[in-house]
């Protein structure tokens, strides 16, 4: 059942998309759309429904953003790209990861099978076409601090830790920050709450530097946060900043 446009829009013109663990975004500017993560492969039929919901095509999404390349966010990117001729952003140093298909921490993964939720999630990656993503093979770099003319014109934040070209994106006008995998909501251990915070050390390639580089996110005031996974957590930066660093 489609779901309509007042369900899933959970910001001014920011429509939450994904499943209960996987989150990717549509910003809608002036009849105009950028996806922001791209979820899993099996997302891309969420994606029409979606888009036919809101009375739009794919013809309209005229760029599509990522905050890195891990396989739970590009997942239909490169379809996006070859069939609707969408562009593909992401930092440079994720263009490797993207080229590799995700290049995901299975060693990590194999050590915590023994937490219910991760085999819960394990078994949504294989579901979700999650063990085989297809390499996006071409992207265009997004600078540290550049405002991008897409639709929405959010800002790039490089927070590397979680991956060494994680971005998050701001929309100053409507105080909504895309964190990525920066910072979660949700405790990826055990898929529960809803507090900002840091993944867990093994799901980061720097943890260190993870804890320090959302301290680059402390100007932003009162924002609604919207993390590659978890709910939406609505406060001050600050105040989540320092939620996730007590982990
Ligand atoms: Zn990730």
């Amino acid at each position: 059942m489609a779901t309509s446009k007042a369900e899933t829009e959970i910001a001014e013109g920011v429509h939450r998309c994904g499943t209960s663990h996987v989150n990717w975004y549509l910003i809608e500017e002036d009849d105009a759309l950028t996806v922001v993560d791209t979820g899993f492969p099996t997302h891309w039929q969420q994606l029409f429904d979606r888009l036919a919901a809101m009375n739009y095509g794919l013809a309209d999404i005229e760029a599509c953003l990522l905050t890195h390349a891990h396989p739970d966010h590009i997942g239909f990117a490169e379809r996006l790209r070859e069939q609707a001729d969408v562009p593909v952003l992401l930092h440079p140093a994720e263009r490797q990861r993207a080229r590799d298909g995700g290049d995901p921490p299975l060693g990590g993964f194999a050590k915590n099978l023994w937490r219910p939720a991760i085999v819960r999630y394990f078994i949504e990656i294989v579901r979700s076409d999650g063990t085989s993503i297809p390499p996006v093979t071409a992207v265009e770099p997004i600078a540290d601090g550049s405002e991008l003319d897409v639709p929405g014109h959010p800002r790039a934040i490089h927070v590397p830790g979680h991956t060494d070209g994680e971005l998050a994106f701001y929309l100053p006008d409507r105080d909504v920050l895309f964190c990525g995998d920066a910072l979660a909501t949700v405790d990826f251990e055990t898929l529960q709450g809803n507090t900002p915070q840091l993944l867990p050390p093994w799901l980061n390639v720097d943890h260190e530097q993870a804890r320090e580089s959302i301290t680059r996110l402390d100007f932003l005031g009162e924002v609604v946060l919207l993390p590659g996974h978890g709910d939406p957590w609505t406060g001050d930066m600050t105040e989540a900043i320092e939620l996730a660093q007590r982990r």
